[in-house]
């Protein structure tokens, strides 16, 4: 009876399963997603809660699919009209219900983390190269921001890839995905320039 029972429960969650989305749910605690919702630069979201939870007990050194998160500033805080189960692009005024299975793509903007519809917001830029990184400004708040901090809520492969990439680029230039400034680490390279720097104060 019990192996039934499990059958069904295991069943339902399957079902359940074809309307789970990144808007239903924080990536990080399996809870509903409830604004003030934050998100990394993979696109995934998580509530802002959950995430200070985790960043306070360290759990980013024992937790591989979110080592990434290591700082506030690895995260975006997002402008986001979800209330219940509703959404709304604050761009367009339309609203979607996000359990549905037709939900269209959405994206948020780097640094001011407002949320819109992607082809929206594509379109803002569609006279941009690509590789070429244009400045635009948001629509709904007016902050300057580049094409290249476009980011997919929920990516496809491809879309992750240009992600990753984009974080890549990110760290040389020594910034979060926040876009805010790294603190310079004690590495190799920073431990030469220190003694550089000691050598050249050093009076004879
Ligand atoms: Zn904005």
């Amino acid at each position: 009876m019990g192996l039934i029972v499990n059958f069904y429960a295991s069943d339902k969650a399957k079902e359940k399963g074809k309307t789970f989305n990144a808007f239903t749910v924080c990536a990080l605690s399996n809870e509903k997603l409830n604004p003030p919702v934050v998100s990394d630069y993979r696109g995934q979201l998580f509530n802002k809660d959950s995430l200070l939870e985790f960043l306070l007990n360290k759990e980013y050194l024992k937790n591989e699919r979110f080592g990434h998160i290591t700082s506030l500033k690895d995260v975006v805080q997002l402008n986001i009209k979800l209330d219940g189960n509703k959404l709304k692009c604050e761009l367009t005024s339309s609203e979607y219900d996000i359990t549905s299975t037709v939900l269209p793509k959405f994206a948020y903007v780097v640094p001011c983390g407002c949320v819109m519809l992607k082809k929206n917001l594509l379109s803002l830029l569609s006279s941009t190269k690509p590789g070429e990184y244009a400045i635009t400004r948001c629509p709904i708040c007016n902050t300057e921001f580049f094409s290249r901090d476009v980011i997919e809520i929920e990516p496809d492969e491809d879309e992750l890839r240009i992600l990753e990439k984009r974080m890549k680029l990110l760290e040389t230039e020594g910034l979060h995905h926040s876009l805010k400034a790294r603190k310079r680490r004690k590495s190799v390279s920073g431990e030469k320039s220190a003694k550089r720097s000691k050598s050249k104060s050093a009076k004879p």
